[in-house]
């Protein structure tokens, strides 16, 4: 999962684009990257890292240009370290200078790779984003740059919400079942100014207006100079499958993607979540900050008091993101510290949006008890993991996903706790407006595409 920015016809198209940036931190942290385009040339830096360790204000000076996209990378596994930093940009035959910003995961790429190479083309690293320049530039050859980017998505399998930036052109494209979340915003008073971003959280910051979502097989571009976008659509036919994980822990929650408001959309899983398990308890405890929006909506359906009884360190990234299991642990423990006098003697409904590996819940509910808990009920505002996302969520492998080898009963015993519930599948789901737009499949195993994952 990554985080995307776009902007055209601005002349503070790189701090805007920063602070574009800044605002979608949350859905990558290792390294991150801006190109703009000056009329003549593109310029790039990338970096590892957050957006403002990487960027200063003489590197923001040297990215000239009314033309920018930018990209924030959450390494997921295979796929680590600063040189799969994004965007790509390179410059093509007739002069076409094109770079390219990905959120997702092209699930045929090892084939596409093989085919290209094949035919004579020189990867420079191994992100799948490289695959779309090389099947755009054979395609250059005979066709148009927008007619070469649909004919390449017909080759393409998988999720893959992308901002191209072509000579001034700049070209929004959403993969037909719509796995990522992208949208098209206007800057205010700059009617020829579009931006487009991952998250509308990125448009609240630059008070752009949210026109709406770029739709699953779509593709916008905006041509320099004109105040029109030229909407193209391809992959008719397929069924729109968006990324229910989104909602359930990525996107920040003064979002709104897929037409759903995300904090509204997290209250309404912590409200049926508890109408699925009641419990009598004496308050209901979030962990931050991935808890805080379910459990609201659980301490409203419970009719107990909601208290911030677990205090966020927030000089600590995200946990997850972690490599080894031992700097998880630590890092958890880092993260998430318990007030005592708030925990001893009660009884507490303890929310989470997600249990994955189990590190979260293992790290600190075991601590409840001896600090001195009454009774401690667990409950989870989604379903059990149990299976792999090949779509650009990093969730480990089958074997290090907590859900697969133990039941909630399982779990709750080995954890001491007094109830686990996990929201089910049909619960999560009465939560969005259109549910069958949704890819589930870390839950229920059904993949959208015809390709499996290789396991
Ligand atoms: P775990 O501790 O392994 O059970 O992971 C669950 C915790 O990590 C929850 O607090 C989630 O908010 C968070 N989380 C769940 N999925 C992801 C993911 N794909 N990337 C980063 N964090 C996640």
């Amino acid at each position: 999962m990554c985080g995307i920015f776009g902007i055209s016809g601005h002349k503070e198209a790189s701090r805007l684009t920063y602070f574009g940036l800044y605002a979608l931190q949350h859905r990558g942290q290792e390294c991150t990257g801006i190109v703009t385009y000056d009329g003549k040339e593109n310029h790039l830096q990338v970096g590892g890292g957050l957006v403002h360790d990487v960027f200063q204000e003489k590197d923001l000076s040297a990215l000239v240009g009314e033309y920018a996209i930018g990209h924030v990378r959450y390494g997921s596994a295979g796929n680590r370290g600063v040189r799969s930093a994004l965007p790509l940009s390179v410059r093509m035959a007739g002069g076409l200078q094109l770079a390219i910003a990905h959120d997702g995961k092209i699930i045929n790429a090892p084939q596409l790779r093989k085919e290209l190479e094949d035919e004579g083309a020189i990867f420079q690293s191994n992100s799948d984003t490289e695959i779309f320049i090389h099947l755009i530039s054979h395609r250059l050859r005979n066709l148009s740059l927008e007619e070469a980017i649909l004919d390449a998505c017909k080759k393409i399998e998988g999720a893959y919400s992308v901002l191209i930036l072509a000579n001034g052109k700049l070209i929004a494209l959403r993969d037909p079942h719509g796995f990522h979340p992208l949208l098209i915003g206007r800057m205010p008073d700059e009617k020829h100014s579009y931006v487009f971003a991952s998250e509308s959280c990125a448009f609240d910051l630059l008070e752009a207006e949210l026109i709406r979502d770029v739709l699953p097989g779509e593709m916008v571009v905006v041509e320099k100079g004109t105040e029109e976008i030229v909407s193209y659509r391809f992959g008719e036919g397929t069924p729109v499958r968006q990324c229910i994980f989104e909602l359930v822990y990525f996107a920040r929650p003064d979002s709104t993607i897929f037409g759903e408001n995300v904090y509204q959309c997290r209250k309404r899983m912590g409200h049926t979540m508890v109408r699925e398990a009641r419990q009598e308890v004496d308050c209901v405890i979030p962990f931050p900050d991935s808890g805080i929006y379910a459990a609201l909506g659980a301490a409203q359906e419970a009719g107990a008091p909601y208290e911030h009884a677990l205090i966020r360190n927030h000089y600590v990234g995200r946990t997850f993101i972690q490599p080894t299991q031992s700097m998880r642990e630590f890092g958890v423990r880092v993260k998430i510290n318990p007030v005592h006098s708030m925990i001893q003697d009660r009884k507490l409904m303890v929310v989470d949006d997600s249990i994955v590996r189990g590190t979260t819940v293992r790290t600190r509910v075991a601590k409840f008890r001896e600090i001195g808990a009454k009774e401690v009920h667990f409950r989870v505002s989604s379903p059990p993991v149990l299976h792999p996302c090949c779509y650009g969520v990093d969730f480990p492998s089958s074997e290090e996903l907590v859900a697969v080898h133990h039941s909630p009963e399982e779990l709750r015993q080995e954890l001491g706790l007094d109830s686990l519930h996990y929201l089910s599948i049909e619960g999560l789901m009465s939560t969005v407006s259109c549910p069958n737009s949704y890819c589930a499949a870390c839950f229920t195993g059904v993949y959208p595409t015809a390709l499996p994952i290789a396991e």
